[in-house]
C-alpha cells in the first residue's frame, strides 16, 4: 500500500500529513480512519506515521483536500511536532514520481504490461498536470451511476463498441485525460475467486462530458468471439459494462495511470495512432484541446484505423471536430470495392509530414489499442525516419526518456 513506499536515493519514508492552514477540523478523517491513525488536539488534526498504512480511505471524504499531503522524509514528523504547526513545513523534494504507479500490485501489473511496448520505463510529459491515482480501491470503490450507454459503431456490424457515461454524483473522482479506471465484474470465476480487475481508458476530458459535470465516459468493445466449436466466447467485464442500463450502480476503482498523459502545452504537437477502443484516450485529448480554445502552434494529428466507417467508433462526432484542433487520417481496410488501407499505409503516404513532426522537440506521440498495432507501426516509423535521415530507435528512446513517446496496448 501507499503509506511507506521506500524511495530511491537516501532512505526516506512517505509520510501522510494534514495541512493545518486548510483543515476546517470537521473530524471526517478521524471518523473514517478505521485503524485510529488520525487524532487531534485543540490546535490540529494529525496523522500518526507509525500507524497510517496509506490506504487513502480518508482522502476522498475530506471536504477541503487538507488531508492529501504526502512528504518523503528521512525521519517522520512526530505527533507532538504536528500538533504545534500553524502551517506545513517546506515540502522536501519528490524522489520518485513514477512510484505512484506501483501502489496497487494488480493495477501495476496491468499497466506495466500495457506500457511494455514503449521499450523502457514510461514517463509523463514534463508539462502534464499532476494526476491523482488509487483514490478508490477494490475494498472501498467509488459508486458511479450509469448516466448513458450508447452504441458508437453502426448496429449490424461485428464491432460492438459502447460509449458509457458514469456519473459520480457528489463523490469527488478527479481524473486527467489518458488515465484509466478499474472495473471488477460482479460474481466469481470458475475457481470461485473474485474476478480480476479490468482497466478502461477514460474517454472524456477531465471536466466531464459537459464542462463541470462530475462524470466520465468509457469506450468499451464487447468481446464476443465465435469459437470453432460453434459457441461464442463472451468476455466477462466488457459484456458486463456493455450491458449496463441507465440508472445502474457500478463500483469503480482508481483512477490509475501517471504517465500516459497529455502535455499541458498549447504549442505541443500530438501524434496519435489507434484502432478501435484505442481511440478512447484520444477522444479525451481532443475534447480537452477543443474546450481550452487556446491558440497555440500545436495540433492534434490522429491516425485511426477501422475496417469500415460503420465500425469506426465516434465516426459521426469526429466529422464535427474543427480541423484547427484535430487533423484526421481515418483509414479503412474493408470497404467493398476500395483498396485495403491500414494505418501504416497512410503514415507512409504522409511520411514527410510525419518526419517533420518527429523532428520537432515539442512533438509527443501516443499509441493506444490492441497490441497488434505496434509492430507494423514501428516498422513504418523506422522507414519514414530512415528516409528523413533519422535513427528511429535512437529518436524513440530519446522521446521516451523525455516523456514524449507513450504506448498503452492490451
Ligand atoms: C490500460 C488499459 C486500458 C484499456 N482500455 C480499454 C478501453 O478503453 N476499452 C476497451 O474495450 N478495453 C480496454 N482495455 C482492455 C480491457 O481491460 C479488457 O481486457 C477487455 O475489455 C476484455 O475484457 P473481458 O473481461 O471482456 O474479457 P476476458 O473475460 O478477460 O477475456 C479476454 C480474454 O479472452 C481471450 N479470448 C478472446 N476471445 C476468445 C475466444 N474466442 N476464445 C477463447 N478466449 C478468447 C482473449 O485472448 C483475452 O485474453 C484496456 C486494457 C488496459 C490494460
Ligand atoms: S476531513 Fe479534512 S478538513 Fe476535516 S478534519 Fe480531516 S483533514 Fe481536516
Ligand atoms: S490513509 Fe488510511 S490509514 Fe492513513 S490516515 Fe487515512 S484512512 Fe487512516
Amino acid at each position: 500500500m501507499d503509506g511507506m513506499i521506500p524511495a530511491e536515493g537516501p532512505a526516506t519514508v512517505k509520510q501522510h500529513l494534514i495541512d493545518p492552514e486548510i483543515c476546517i477540523r470537521c473530524n471526517t478523517c478521524e471518523a473514517t480512519c478505521s485503524i485510529g491513525a488520525i487524532t487531534h488536539d485543540d490546535n490540529n488534526y494529525v496523522v500518526d506515521s507509525s500507524i497510517c498504512n496509506g490506504c487513502m480511505d480518508c482522502v476522498a471524504p475530506c471536504p477541503t483536500g487538507a488531508i492529501d499531503n504526502w512528504f518523503h522524509v528521512s525521519v517522520p514528523f512526530s505527533l507532538d511536532e504536528q500538533y504545534l504547526w500553524q502551517e506545513l513545513p517546506p515540502r522536501p523534494p519528490e524522489p520518485v514520481p513514477a512510484a505512484v504507479e506501483e501502489l496497487d500490485p494488480e493495477v501495476a501489473a496491468l499497466l506495466a504490461d500495457a506500457h511494455r511496448g514503449a521499450g523502457g520505463k514510461a514517463c509523463a510529459p514534463a508539462s502534464a498536470a499532476k494526476p491523482r491515482v488509487n483514490l478508490f480501491n477494490r475494498a472501498a470503490p467509488a459508486m458511479a451511476r450509469v448516466a448513458g450507454n450508447i452504441r458508437v459503431t453502426k448496429s449490424g456490424t461485428s464491432s460492438d463498441v459502447h460509449h458509457i457515461i458514469l456519473d459520480f454524483g457528489s463523490t469527488p473522482f478527479p481524473v486527467l485525460e489518458g488515465q484509466s479506471i478499474g472495473i471488477v465484474p460482479p460474481g466469481a470465476d470458475e475457481q470461485g475467486r473474485p474476478h480480476a480487475m479490468r482497466l478502461y481508458s477514460i474517454s472524456s476530458a477531465r471536466d466531464g462530458e459537459k464542462p463541470g459535470s462530475n462524470n466520465l465516459a468509457l469506450t468499451v468493445k464487447r468481446v464476443a468471439e465465435p469459437r470453432e466449436d460453434g459457441t461464442v466466447f463472451r468476455g466477462v467485464a466488457s459484456n458486463y459494462v456493455c450491458d449496463l442500463k441507465v440508472g445502474d450502480s457500478v463500483p469503480v476503482v482508481g483512477p490509475f495511470g501517471a504517465t500516459f498523459l497529455m502535455p499541458d502545452d498549447p504549442d505541443a504537437d500530438i501524434l496519435m495512432f489507434c484502432t478501435g477502443t484505442g481511440s478512447a484516450p484520444f477522444r479525451g485529448f481532443t475534447e480537452r484541446r477543443r474546450r481550452l480554445g487556446v491558440e497555440g502552434r500545436g495540433r492534434l494529428h490522429l491516425f485511426f484505423g477501422a475496417r469500415t466507417p460503420e465500425e469506426l467508433p465516434y465516426f459521426g462526432p469526429l466529422q464535427k471536430v474543427p480541423g484547427g484542433v484535430l487533423r484526421q487520417e481515418l483509414v479503412y481496410s474493408r470497404v467493398p470495392g476500395a483498396p485495403k488501407e491500414y494505418v501504416q499505409d497512410r503514415l507512409r503516404a504522409r511520411g514527410e509530414e510525419v518526419a517533420a513532426l518527429l523532428r520537432r522537440p515539442g512533438t509527443h506521440a501516443y499509441v493506444c489499442g490492441l497490441r497488434g498495432l505496434e509492430d507494423g507501426l514501428d516498422a513504418v516509423l523506422t522507414e519514414i525516419a530512415t528516409r528523413a535521415g533519422l535513427d528511429w530507435p535512437q529518436l524513440r528512446a530519446e522521446m521516451r526518456e523525455q516523456g514524449r513517446w507513450h504506448v498503452e496496448t492490451y
